[in-house]
């Protein structure tokens, strides 16, 4: 669990190839989470270490600060096709800030069943659960709502779910990608030591 130093994420986000539109939502977007947590994002100035928004395909990106690993800079992917959208961008950055997917906490069999047999070939890896020194929930439940969780059918191979709550009620709300839910606020302020 790799923490940005002094709660602040430097990014770099280059037009081409985003237009000042996708920029802007993405600013927005950072905005959501800056203003319930103590997290910080800057645009990168002459800073040396920073995470570049690249625009190939999918969404995606590494997850912490990966100074330590790496000589250039750190990446976020997000497709011009399919990755601009405030939930989708803020649960990229949640990667990047350290956090994983919910489902890979590894006490995640007491609240989902995964469905092996509906997950496409090869894409099992996706579904793997961690140890519990990269998945830190910080005394925070497991939570279904998390902007974090997988959607129900996630990489399923025949229209059948990969992923199902134990709580029915949760069947149709897992995958939520409207906003941080309450725990993922949790989360983040206790990971980054926030007041
Ligand atoms: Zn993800």
């Amino acid at each position: 669990m790799y923490r940005w130093p002094n709660n602040t994420v430097v990014y770099n986000m280059d037009s081409p190839p985003f237009e000042r539109s996708e920029i802007d939502l993405v600013e927005r977007s950072l905005k959501a989470i800056e203003d319930v947590t103590c997290v910080k994002f800057v645009k990168r100035t002459d800073e040396d270490y920073f995470v570049n928004l690249t625009a190939n395909s999918g969404c995606s990106s590494q997850v912490g600060y990966q100074t330590k690993f790496q000589n250039g800079p750190q990446i976020l992917n997000l497709s011009r096709q399919g990755c601009l959208y405030t939930g989708t961008i803020i649960h990229e950055f949640l990667h990047t800030l350290g956090f994983y997917h919910s489902q890979s906490a590894p006490n995640r069999d007491n609240y989902v069943t995964i469905n092996w047999e509906n997950i496409q070939k090869g894409k099992e890896n996706n579904f793997v659960k961690y140890g519990a020194n990269s998945v830190t929930d910080f005394d925070i439940e497991y939570d279904l709502l998390s902007i974090m969780h997988y959607g129900a059918f996630y990489f399923s191979a025949n229209l059948e779910p990969t992923i199902v709550p134990h709580d029915s009620a949760f069947k149709e709300l897992i995958g939520q990608r409207k906003g941080l839910s309450e725990k993922d606020i949790a989360r983040i302020n206790k990971m980054y030591n926030c007041n």
